[in-house]
This record gives C-alpha cells, sequence and structure tokens, in this order.
C-alpha cells in the first residue's frame, strides 16, 4: 500500500471525533489504535474485495481450525502493508508514541499454544504468498485465561480481549446463517471477517471467524415477564456456544458444549463454501473437489466430514455414494500429536444427543469402512477393532480414524513425527492408505517473529544480505560467508544485549525481579505439560543451588533462568510444576549464598505479546520434552532464527534444526526414541536411578522433606509419586524425567564454557540463524498449496 500521510491523519481525526467526539490531543491511546486500525481498514478495503472476487473464481483452500493465535495486528499490519514507518513519522509529528498506540491493543489469544499459532502462521503466509485461502474458526468472546500467580499459584482470569471492541473486523450479517443441532435446538452463526495482510503485495485474505446468537432477535414488548426470562435464557445458550475456548492444550476436554462448539463452526463454514459454490457452479457437486480444499487443523474439526455428507444428501439431495466420493476427495488431515490423551473421542451417547443425524450417518461410515475392512483383511479381526470409527466395546467414535478414512491427504508436522505415524502410531492406517500419507514440518513467520520483533537483527541482516529473506527466508544462507568475521560477530552481540536490556525491562514490570543481562538468559517458554518436561529444567535448577548451598564459592557462570508457561485449570500435576518453580524462584532469587548470580523468573501470563519480546532476548532455547512427544515445537524455530542454540532433545523438530545448523551448534543430550523403547523393553527402574544419579535423591526428597512448600495442597507429594510410584493411568516417571537428568545437567554445564568464549558462542548463534530457512511458513504453506491443496500462487494487482 502506499502511504498517503494527508489521508491517514485526515482519517485518524475524523474518526476519532465521530467515534469519541474528541479532538487528536484528546484521544486516548485506546481510541487513537481503535481511529487510526480503522482508517486503515477502509484503506484496503479495495483491495481486500479485489482479492475475494479473483479466489473466488478458482480453486481455493480453506483452513479449519478451532484456534487462531493471532496476537496483536496493528503493528504486524502496517509492516506488510509498508506503511510502518511513515505511521510512526506521522505519529511522531502529532507527538504520539507509537508504543503507546501499539501496547493498547489486547492481543488476540484464540488458541491455546502451538497448534493455535501455526494456524495464524500459515493463514499469513498464505496471503504473503498470494494464494486463494481462507481461514475458519471460532469467535470466542473470551480468549486463552489470563494467568495470575497468587501466593506462587496459578490463578485464571477471563480473558475479556473485546472489551473496547475490534478495528480489525467486519461483521457480515447478510452471510448468516442458522446451525441446527437437533430438532429443536438451533442457533444462528454470524461472520466476522479479519483482513490477513501479506507481506509486500496487494492481496489480502480472510480470516472468517463465527458468533453464535439466538436465532429469534428479542421482540421486548411482546414478552410478558415470564418469557422474558426464558428468551433471555434462550439468548444465553445461544452465546455460550462461541462464549469461551477450551483452555486445553494436549488434552481432550470430552465435553457436550466443546462438541457443539466444533460442529457450529464446522457446519456454518460449510454452508458458507457450499453457497459460494452454487453462485459459480450451480448444482453439479462432482465439481466440488475440483474447487475445493479443505485442511482440518488436528481432529477439532473432524465432524465436518459428516456434516459436509449431510449437507449434499439432505439439503442437496445427492445419493450416499456419490456424497461420499466427493467428500473423500475434498479434506485432508494434519495430525499434531501421538499423545493418547489428546486423540479426540466422543461417547456415542453424547453425540447421539447433541447432533444425532451426524450420528447416523458416522454411524453408517463406519459399518461400511467395516464391510472394507473385512474384505481386505478378512482373517484379521484385530485389526478390524483396532481401525473401527466406532469402537463397539467402549461405545466411542474415533475421531482421528474418521478423518484418515475421510480425507484424501494426511499429514505429520515434522520428519521425526511423520515416521513415528507410519511406523507406530497410525501402522494400520499407513499399511491400508498409503498414498495418503504426507510430511509437512512446520514453520513460523519471518514477518512477525523476526522482522517485526527483533527489528535489530532484521536491519543488521538486511545491510548485509539486503530484504529478500522477508520473502525468502532461504535467503539467510548468505548470511554464513560472515561467520568469521568479528565485527559483525560483536554487532550481533551487542544486538542481543540490546534484546536482553529490553526483555530485562519487561520482567522488572511483570514480576519485579532485577535480572543481570549479563548472565545467560536460558528460557523455556511453552504450555506446561509433562511431557515438556520444565520439571527436568527445575529439578536441575534445585540441583545446582543445594550444591551452592553447598560450595558458596563454586565458580557460577551468572544465568537467568527464565519460564513462561500456563496449565489447563483443571490439569492438577500442571499446576503443581508451576508452584514448585515459583517456589524453587523464590528461594533462590532472597539467597544471600547465591548472590544473584543464578535468578530463577517466571513471566506471568505468557502469550503472543510477551512472546515477541523473549525470543530476541534469549540465549539458550530449551527443548526437553521426552523423545518422540513434541510432534514438531515451533518455539524452537523462533528461537533459532533469533540467534538462540538450541539445548534440546532429538525430539520433532529439534532434529531438523540441528540438521540445517550443525550439532556442533546446538546442545543435544538425553534418550532418543529408540533408546527409550529399549527402556522401556529392558524394564526401567526410576527408583534405581534415581538413587544412583548424584544429587538426584536430594532433589526429590525436597519435594516432600518441606523444603519447598506447596501450601499444604499435597501437590510436591503428587510429583514425587508420579515419578517414583505412578499413577492409576501411568507407570512411574512415564516421561523419563529421572533417565535423563544427568545427561541433562552435563550438557547444561558445559554451556557455561561455551557461553564465556564470547565470539565462539556468537559463532554457534550466528549459524543458527543462518540456517534458519528452512523454517519459515512460507517453505510450508508452499508445500501445502504443491502437494495437497493443489493451488497456486494469484496476484491481483
Ligand atoms: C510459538 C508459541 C507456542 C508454541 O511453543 P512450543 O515451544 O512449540 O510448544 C506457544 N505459545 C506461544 C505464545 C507461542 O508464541
Amino acid at each position: 500500500m502506499k502511504f498517503k500521510k494527508d489521508i491517514i491523519k485526515t482519517g485518524l481525526e475524523k474518526k476519532l471525533l465521530v467515534k469519541y467526539g474528541k479532538k487528536l490531543s484528546e484521544g486516548l491511546d485506546f481510541e487513537i489504535y481503535d481511529a487510526l486500525s480503522q482508517t486503515i481498514m477502509e484503506e484496503i478495503g479495495g483491495s481486500w474485495k479485489a482479492t475475494e472476487d479473483r479466489y473466488n473464481k478458482g480453486r481455493e483452500a480453506f483452513y479449519f481450525s478451532a484456534e487462531y493465535l493471532m496476537g496483536r495486528a496493528f503493528s504486524n499490519n502496517l509492516i506488510n502493508l509498508g506503511v510502518y514507518d511513515g505511521v510512526v513519522e506521522l505519529l511522531e509529528e502529532l507527538n504520539i508514541d507509537i508504543n503507546k498506540i501499539e501496547s493498547a491493543e489486547s492481543d488476540a489469544g484464540l488458541g491455546n499454544g502451538g497448534l493455535g499459532r501455526l494456524a495464524a502462521c500459515f493463514i499469513e503466509s498464505m496471503a504473503t504468498l498470494n494464494l486463494p485461502g481462507t481461514g475458519y474458526g471460532i469467535r470466542y468472546r473470551f480468549g486463552m485465561f489470563r494467568q495470575q500467580f497468587e501466593d506462587g499459584f496459578q490463578v485464571e482470569y477471563p480473558d475479556n480481549w473485546l472489551k473496547y471492541g475490534d478495528p480489525w473486523s467486519l461483521r457480515k450479517d447478510r452471510d448468516k446463517v442458522e446451525i441446527r443441532f437437533n430438532k429443536d435446538e438451533s442457533v444462528m452463526a454470524v461472520p466476522y471477517d479479519t483482513p490477513i495482510i501479506g507481506y509486500g503485495t496487494n492481496n489480502i485474505n480472510t480470516l472468517r471467524l463465527w458468533q453464535a446468537e439466538p436465532v429469534e432477535e428479542l421482540d421486548l414488548g411482546e414478552f410478558n415477564e415470564q418469557n422474558y426470562v426464558e428468551a433471555m435464557r434462550e439468548k444465553n445458550e445461544a452465546e455460550n456456544i462461541s462464549r469461551v475456548l477450551y483452555p486445553n492444550d494436549d488434552t481432550d476436554e470430552g465435553k457436550k458444549l466443546r462438541l457443539k462448539q466444533q460442529y457450529f463452526f464446522t457446519s456454518a463454514s460449510l454452508q458458507d463454501i457450499v453457497r459460494k459454490f452454487k453462485l459459480k457452479h450451480g448444482t453439479d457437486f462432482s465439481l466440488l473437489p475440483d474447487f475445493t480444499s479443505i485442511q482440518l487443523n488436528d481432529t477439532h474439526p473432524v465432524v465436518a466430514i459428516p456434516e459436509l455428507m449431510r449437507i449434499l444428501i439432505d439439503v442437496e439431495g445427492l445419493l450416499w455414494g456419490d456424497a461420499w466420493k466427493i467428500v473423500k476427495k475434498t479434506f485432508a488431515y494434519t495430525n499434531h500429536t501421538i499423545l493418547s490423551e489428546a486423540l479426540e473421542k466422543w461417547y456415542t451417547e453424547l453425540f447421539k444427543q447433541v447432533l444425532p443425524r451426524i450420528y447416523n450417518i458416522i454411524v453408517r461410515i463406519h459399518v461400511q469402512f467395516q464391510e472394507l475392512l473385512e474384505e481386505k483383511y478378512p482373517a484379521d479381526l484385530e485389526r478390524r477393532k483396532r481401525m473401527a470409527i466406532i469402537d463397539e466395546d467402549t461405545n466411542l467414535i474415533h475421531m482421528a480414524w474418521l478423518a484418515i478414512h475421510g480425507s484424501y491427504a494426511v499429514n505429520g508436522v515434522a520428519a521425526l513425527h511423520t515416521e513415528i505415524l507410519k511406523n507406530a502410531e497410525l501402522k494400520d492406517w499407513y499399511e491400508l492408505y498409503k498414498g495418503k500419507f504426507q510430511n509437512k514440518t512446520n514453520g513460523v513467520t519471518q514477518r512477525r517473529w523476526l522482522l517485526k520483533s527483533n527489528p535489530e537483527l532484521s536491519g543488521l541482516i538486511t545491510e548485509l544480505i539486503g530484504d529478500n529473506w522477508i520473502t525468502d527466508l532461504s535467503e539467510l544462507k548468505k548470511l554464513e560467508t560472515h561467520v568469521t568475521d568479528e565485527n559483525i560477530l560483536n554487532r550481533f552481540l551487542d544486538i542481543k544485549n540490546i534484546k536482553k536490556e529490553q526483555l530485562a525491562g519487561f520482567i522488572k514490570g511483570n514480576t519485579g525481579i532485577d535480572v543481570d543481562t549479563d548472565s545467560i538468559f536460558d528460557v523455556q517458554v511453552k504450555r506446561l505439560h509433562e511431557y515438556k518436561r520444565q520439571i527436568l529444567n527445575i529439578f536441575h535448577i534445585m540441583d545446582l543451588y543445594n550444591r551452592i548451598k553447598e560450595y558458596p564459592d563454586m565458580k557460577v557462570t551468572p544465568k537467568t533462568y527464565i519460564f513462561g508457561a500456563k496449565a489447563a485449570a483443571g490439569y492438577f500435576r500442571a499446576k503443581g510444576i508451576i508452584k514448585l518453580i515459583n517456589e524453587v524462584a523464590k528461594a533462590v532469587n532472597n539467597d544471600p549464598d547465591v548472590d544473584g548470580r543464578i535468578k530463577v523468573v517466571f513471566v506471568e501470563n505468557y502469550n503472543i505479546s510477551p512472546a515477541e519480546l523473549i525470543f530476541p532476548a534469549a540465549d539458550i532455547s530449551e527443548q526437553i520434552s521426552t523423545a518422540g512427544k513434541e510432534a514438531s515445537g515451533t518455539g524452537n524455530m523462533k528461537f533459532m532464527m533469533n540467534g538462540a542454540p538450541t539445548l534440546g532433545t532429538l525430539d520433532g523438530a529439534n532434529v531438523e534444526i540441528v540438521e540445517e545448523a550443525g550439532i556442533e551448534n546446538n546442545f543435544i543430550f538425553g534418550m532418543k526414541v529408540e533408546d527409550i523403547v529399549e527402556l522401556k523393553k529392558s524394564g526401567y527402574n526410576p527408583t534405581e536411578v534415581m538413587n544412583e544419579t548424584k544429587g538426584l535423591k536430594r532433589v526429590m526428597d525436597q519435594l516432600i522433606d518441606g523444603t519447598y512448600d506447596d501450601g499444604g495442597t499435597g501437590m510436591f507429594k503428587e510429583l514425587y509419586d508420579a515419578l517414583l510410584v505412578g499413577a492409576s493411568w501411568h507407570a512411574p516417571d512415564h516421561y523419563f524425567v529421572l533417565q535423563d537428568f544427568n545427561d541433562y545437567r552435563k550438557v547444561r554445564e558445559s554451556i557455561d564454557d561455551a557461553f564465556e568464549d564470547r565470539l565462539g558462542w556468537a559463532k554457534k548463534a550466528w549459524m543458527n540463524i543462518s540456517n534458519a530457512g528452512k523454517f519459515t511458513s512460507d517453505r510450508t504453506i508452499a508445500q501445502y498449496a504443491k502437494e495437497i491443496w493443489k493451488i497456486e500462487g494469484k496476484k491481483i494487482k
């Protein structure tokens, strides 16, 4: 977009006056943010419409995701439009601080973590690559909860992100549709469209999020008191459907409202797609797969498969067989996890009650699939049972199975993950549907995670290799020749320091803690989950602290251990780990024997905006999940492009990161997938490992001897038992924390010397940046476009 200063200025003034009745000098930060954003919305209106018209003509990909973790839009949009500098200048002239205007925007936190952020990166890449694609999802009234620590415990508060409105979305009443759950229950789905602005292009894609509302507008005049109360109840029930994001990451909630949410947005989106298809092509639905590819982001939107069957059969009058052929050519499914607790299953009873017609359709798909299996594997009853879409012993509907059977493509999200799917978790399915399986290693958008969040490093990169990297990250490889240039390495270190200073300021405000920016910033930020093993990190800190207490004069390279993580509200053990980290932090940070040499910082309410400060400031990227459990990870990629070596296991995309940047530039430790298979076979005895590993028993004992206080909740004893005794649902230490402890300590301590060699360290960091090209979501999306969606970029004028 061409920056037209006078138009932006006039727009800003007008909006401020009309909407808030204020002159520029009187506007509050939020009001100026709102007026400026609306002005930009008006300026892009023409391109947005032109893009839509263009995409409507041909084949299009639709991304179905229950989550979009967008963060703030303002600066990112200005940057992608190429008007950021112009706006900064204008605001300076008007004596307005752009940072304050930026901060007035709430994060759109409509996602839990990696999966939701991936969806956000993907739609941004689609727009930048001029790909005909639309995102569909839910406009939650309340996003991911706001986390607060009270006495070291996590407490959840509602995230009221729409309190002041959202200038970046447009309500489209004209396109609302009715969603019918069963005979006497239906709601309206009203779309809100957000422009997804590509970098350096006029293409503007759309994210369409649905909001639930009652079918009947309230006509208060008509009501007596009784009806009024009843009507309000109905309104509330309808609105409940899009009220709140389920704050679960990698666990299956299995609740009725969750199923309603899933059906609500997939049905609305399909009705929208079918309506547009009919405008262009009439009712020859055999053409639908020629023009439509629908990507299912995990199993959350998989109910779309039977829903499209319903629309084609019940509404459009197709025969079952014809409809099924169309459906199977329309959907593609992304698997995000092999954790069994995350694989969605629904009790048939509940499903039947909420969605009776959809249930019947699933039953028929299930029966026909069993017939197919019987033909294929007549003697293998066990296999047929394992693959049953409806498990007739447990009465559970297995959504992942429905997804694989009903799609034309199935993909994992990193090379290792896809191999595990093919050879273990989905082996039966791979044998049946070999041709469907593909890998698409995840990526992140460098526009947000480097260009916007690290302008200092971006400036240096552009100075050295030009700015093509902004849309072609493989260009970063050209930086590698500078790895021997001390002047450049020193400039990198200076930039890292600036970012650490900035983060230190944020930490001071967020936690009240002063941190030493010369210390190693060792960072683990991600959802709190046992498989991610934050407990391994804190165990090492507890052990180091014990040794400092024993030998206060020991040499300690100063370190700041930074955590950020939310635990699902009902995940007791994860909340116990948060409390433990906070207790250790309190002890370490206030102990004169430690003398500030190590600090432990737990950033409250980790989400996108803090993340944008954290990644650029990190010296070390902690990626220490149990091998085989982290499907890909994307935080690891954000660290890498900002020059933080990985301290990690060979898990998920870490494998590919090390492949690209060199093992000597990262810190790899712990068991590999094969080692774990072996150890399980030979019998794992965590108690023995604890007793044989120096310092580990002491750390474990401190969980139960009162060294750290869990406020009488029993949380720490529960952590202790999980590792040594197990629980009804798992063997002791099933994520192998104790087994990997010693190796983790060893490699973690090798970092100290490496860090003190400042130029040597900068080299490692620089090699990571230079080889981060693979991990752009542009590459991932180009692969989806070519290998799954079969769509091509179309640039509008
Ligand atoms: C990138 C990101 C994640 C995903 O992090 P992982 O380490 O891959 O689990 C989660 N939350 C936020 C806010 C992110 O930016």
